[in-house]
């Protein structure tokens, strides 16, 4: 028997072997895979090994792609399908992938042949695609601190281990400070106004610790209800108080992130320093789209700017509501979220219950089928694969003439074998072999509520988003024609532009020309109500005004600490963003507030001078979607344009490029400001 047949990781000819896939494959696979693939980058950095692509970039390619796709079945499966085996099969053999990855990207050799074949007469000859991956791999070699003389190589890489450890420090500190507070409350009459399920959970955390009465986290599912419902203001101020002063200097002093900010950000500016940038913030953006901090500070202040007047608005409605209906005659920050939710209840009476009756699961498969095949010319049909739950569908794509361009596996319904949240995934991903295409394969994977009681199962409006924001990752995937891989599909794209094909699909969602053919009453059979369609319309902007500034005050923050602001210079952090605050935010919050304690998407989480792409992306999907409110929301050349220019083309060229060619012009915030009812103060 050859290895394929022993261990169905190794098989890489066709779809994954779900079912013949065991948690005991694994060891073997990684093992095998890592030494073949150490064994052909030893050889590949032999000086007779010519710089070029057939003889280096292509065996390399192959030797990653072969890893990539066993354990990239593994992460998948640990994903969707966790078992105590496969959890520590993983968690053994993760360390041991990292670890090849580190050592790939610290290969000089691997940089120096590179860079030979940048120089050589072959780079001339070579297609865009090829030259971009050539590119896109000396720049990260550079980033790396490739090039540096090697007493700085070496201050390079212990200034990266030591932002490795702070990152993880300062989110350690975030979650442990998060857990040392909890409100007890013991008297039933101080709970009015929040959920019975949320008050069953606080109630069981009581019951754990052996205390009588209510136990109310400042967790994420305890918390955010607590400050939309309680009625009891005094408590929701102390949860306030609690929540954005964890990790400061107003709790234990070992639990303080203030030291690790200012350690965060004086030593990415040093390896900015070192690697030649002014700062971290060019440092960052080197491998996106935005070009300069200063680009992307005008982009935030002018968004500000058209902000702010819808902002205020939203501020003072709420504060007069607060004060007629709630009598609250002084906003504090503690009452934004509960007069809120107030407000919004008093203004567009319907619940997401209501909504969800029409919206039956294949009702709304079969409509978002539609606008795809519509717009993009495919065809959509079921087709047989192995799966690793019964309740997984597979699909294929075939163009109109039933050449298939890729397959898609939908894993819809929660499980407690699988993670949360939405997200697509990478099977197999396009690339020419030879006189051969590889066709992709994409996972879609979800956490919707199962069909119950013989009903169908039954989606909220948000799960409908979320379901084509997923489909428009996996189109992105799917419908590239590069044949390359380390460009093909979503590979190499700018990650201030990665949400555009994803973001662009949300946008159907709210046509009423696709809700028409999208539901159906479980019961009746109807379709949706316009007057229903008409309120969940204006409820989609509800503080719009006032959710952009927050962002953009998060955005502002972020990239001026990492641009112009000087951690020797006098000013601390709390003062930059008490300024931005001043300029941009409508809402004050109370001096002891520590926001940037627990901003851990930018000390803990790589979003360092990068928190900006969140609104960048939705300007480039609200304006690519503006050409079809201009043309018809299903007009097919619109979307056949959308497909050659955006999603064919992957991370071939530019993301700018492509957008201009898709747009005939440069983006502009016009259609968010309108989507987002942001438009004529
Ligand atoms: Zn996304």
């Amino acid at each position: 028997m050859t290895t394929t047949e022993l261990n169905p990781l190794l098989d890489f000819t066709g779809l994954p072997r779900f079912s013949a896939i065991e948690a005991e494959h694994i060891a073997p696979a990684v093992e095998l895979l890592l030494s073949e693939n150490r064994a052909r980058i030893e050889v590949l950095t032999r000086p007779g090994t010519p710089a070029t692509w057939a003889d280096f970039v292509a065996p390399l390619e192959d030797a990653n792609e072969r890893l990539a796709r066993a354990w990239g079945v593994v992460g998948h499966l640990h994903g969707v399908l966790d078992s105590p085996e496969l959890r520590s099969a993983y968690n053994a053999n993760q360390p041991k992938v990292v670890q090849y990855y580190t050592e790939l990207g610290q290969n000089l050799v691997l940089f120096e042949k590179y860079k030979a074949l940048k120089v050589s007469p072959e780079y001339a000859a070579l297609v865009p695609a090829q030259c971009k991956i050539v590119d896109n791999e000396i720049r990260d070699f550079r980033l790396s601190g490739a090039e540096l003389a090697p007493s700085m190589q070496r201050r390079f890489a212990a200034i990266s281990e030591e932002l490795a450890h702070l990152a993880t420090k300062f989110s350690e500190n975030l979650l442990d400070a998060t857990k040392a507070f909890a409100l007890h409350v013991e008297d039933q009459s101080k709970l009015a106004g929040i959920p019975e399920d949320v008050l069953e959970t606080a109630r069981a955390a009581a019951d754990k610790d052996g205390k009588s009465g209510w136990k109310f986290s400042l967790q994420a599912p305890a918390y955010v209800p607590f400050m939309q419902y309680a009625a009891e203001r005094e408590l929701r101020e102390q949860m306030y108080r609690a929540y954005v002063t964890r990790a400061s200097e107003f709790g234990k002093p070992e639990l303080d992130n203030t030291p690790l900010i200012t350690q965060i950000l004086s030593l990415h500016h040093e390896a900015a320093q070192l690697l030649g940038y002014a700062n971290h913030a060019e440092v960052s953006l080197v491998p996106k789209m935005a070009q300069t901090p200063r680009q992307v500070l005008d982009f935030l202040n002018d968004l500000a700017a058209k902000a702010l007047p819808f902002a205020r608005k939203d501020y003072a409605e709420l504060g007069e509501f607060a004060a007629a209906e709630l009598g609250l005659a002084q906003l504090e920050a503690w009452d934004l979220a509960y007069a809120s939710e107030k407000l919004r209840a008093a203004r567009y009476a319907f619940s997401d219950q209501e909504v969800k009756q029409f919206f039956p699961e294949a009702k709304v498969m079969q409509g978002m089928f539609r606008v795809v095949e519509t717009i993009f010319g495919v065809r959509i049909r079921p087709d047989a694969a192995e799966t690793w739950d019964p309740a997984v569908r597979f699909f294929r794509v075939s163009d109109l003439h039933g050449n298939l361009l890729g397959q898609f596996y939908l894993d819809p319904y929660a499980r407690d074998t699988k993670r949360g949240g939405a997200w697509m995934d990478e099977a197999i991903s396009r690339r020419r072999l030879g006189g051969r295409v590889q066709t992709p394969v994409a996972y879609l994977t979800c956490n919707f509520s199962a069909p119950v009681g013989g009903k169908p199962a039954l989606f909220t409006h948000d799960e409908v988003l979320t379901l084509f924001h997923e489909f428009g990752h996996g189109l992105h995937h799917l419908l590239t024609r590069v044949d390359y891989l380390g460009v093909s599909g979503l590979h190499g794209v700018e990650w201030d532009a990665v949400e555009l094909p994803s973001q662009f699909m949300e946008n159907f969602c709210w046509e009423w020309e696709v809700l028409a053919h999208m539901t159906a009453h479980v019961d009746s059979g109807e379709p949706l109500p316009r007057a229903l369609y008409d309120k969940m319309l204006a409820a989609k902007n509800f503080q719009s005004g006032m959710q952009t500034v927050r962002q953009l005050e998060f955005s502002l923050f972020d990239m001026h600490l990492h641009y112009d602001f000087d951690v020797n210079g006098g000013k601390t952090p709390q003062q930059l963003l008490d300024e931005i605050r001043s300029r941009v935010a409508v809402a004050i919050p109370p001096a002891y507030n520590r926001f940037q304690n627990n901003f851990s998407h930018i000390f803990a989480g790589g979003y360092g001078a990068g928190y900006y792409s969140y609104k960048w992306a939705e300007v480039l999907s609200a304006d690519a979607y503006g050409l079809f409110e201009e043309n018809g929301v299903l007009d097919d050349r619109s979307g056949k344009r959308f497909c050659d220019e955006i999603l064919a083309v992957g991370g071939s060229r530019p993301a700018l490029e492509s957008f201009k060619a898709f747009r005939g012009r440069e983006p502009t915030v016009d259609a968010l400001l309108r989507h987002s009812g942001m438009i004529g103060a």
